[in-house]
């Protein structure tokens, strides 16, 4: 195709692909240096009860800021973890990380945990998980794994024994970004998960599109009538949660209700709710 566009272009074309891939290269040095580093941080945004706004768990997101490059968003550095093959070890440090503050939280609360789709097509994902709880001594109880369809469409029967082996032991499964990917309700069949995260996309519009409002309306009904819990991504504003609060949804995350935040702010904001607990029953 290039060939058609004449010399000129193809010299374009391949020198814009050689600064990409030079920019790849040095990304992942920089990444694979940090991860040895162990620099790549988990951080936590809450996830509430709509109805009372009560936070019931965190989400760890990782967060990596590197001395030349700056910030990272991770919608960049995991999928070059991924391809570059070092997913893996990425994965255990931040896991170990956000349990061991999960640990420190004043409360039981839940922590959440993005899998990646590399790992899910790993029949040893199961044991590491286990062990790292194991060795920080986090209850199974309290993580839930957000996976996305990827995996499950490519490397299905491992996935499922993955699934299968975790939720035995008591770890729950979230199937993260519901609603944008290509046969999300067949998943729900083939798949037992406990909880759904209806994508940011959907809740992002909600006041402003009958679409994706009716879309959510009717995610929420159809969890319901599956036993599963539902989560809505990206609540922004007031607006946004009274709407889904009206439809019936049971559980959101969003900037309105808090960004993710560092291990030690975490810690600090949930000692201080406390705190004040304690002081309004007194
Ligand atoms: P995700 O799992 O769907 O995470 C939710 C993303 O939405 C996060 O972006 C979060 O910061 C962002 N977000 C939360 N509330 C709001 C809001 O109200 N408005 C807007 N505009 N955004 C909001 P983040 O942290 O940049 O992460 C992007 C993606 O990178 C994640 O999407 C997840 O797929 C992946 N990721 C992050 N951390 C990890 C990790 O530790 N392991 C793996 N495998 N993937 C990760
Ligand atoms: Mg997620
Ligand atoms: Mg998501
Ligand atoms: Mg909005």
């Amino acid at each position: 195709r290039s060939k058609r566009r004449g010399r000129g272009q193809i010299t374009v074309y391949s020198r814009e692909i050689a600064l990409e891939m030079k920019h790849a290269t040095q990304l992942e040095q920089a990444l694979r240096t940090a991860v040895i580093a162990d620099a790549v941080d988990a951080h936590f945004q809450p996830i509430v009860r709509l109805g009372d706004g009560a936070v019931l768990g965190f989400e760890a997101l990782a967060r990596w800021i590197d001395a030349d490059l700056g910030f990272v968003s991770p919608s960049v550095f995991v999928p070059l973890a991924e391809e570059r093959g070092f997913i893996d070890a990425l994965s255990e440090t931040l896991l170990r990380k956000a349990a061991e503050a999960a640990l420190s939280w004043p409360r039981e609360l839940f922590l959440s945990f993005n899998l990646s789709s590399v790992q899910l097509m790993d029949p040893g994902t199961t044991d590491t998980i286990l062990s790292i709880l194991d060795r920080v001594g986090l209850d199974p109880h309290r993580l839930e794994l957000e996976i996305t369809e990827t995996a499950m469409m490519t490397s299905a029967e491992t996935a499922h024994r993955i699934i299968t082996d975790l939720r035995a032991e008591g770890v729950k499964i979230s199937l993260d970004d519901f609603g944008t990917g290509q046969s999300s309700l067949g998943r729900l069949r083939e798949f037992t998960f406990d909880k759904v995260k209806i994508d940011r996309a959907f809740v992002s519009q909600i006041t402003t599109d009958r679409t994706s409002e009716h879309i959510v309306k009717a995610i929420i009904a159809m969890c319901d009538g599956l036993d599963l819990q539902v989560v809505a991504e990206g609540i922004e504003d007031y607006a946004d949660a009274q709407k889904l609060k009206a439809l019936g949804c049971g559980m959101g995350q969003g900037y309105y209700y808090g960004k993710p935040a560092d291990t030690v702010a975490t810690g600090r904001y949930l000692r201080e709710q406390e705190r004040r607990l304690l002081v309004a029953h007194l």
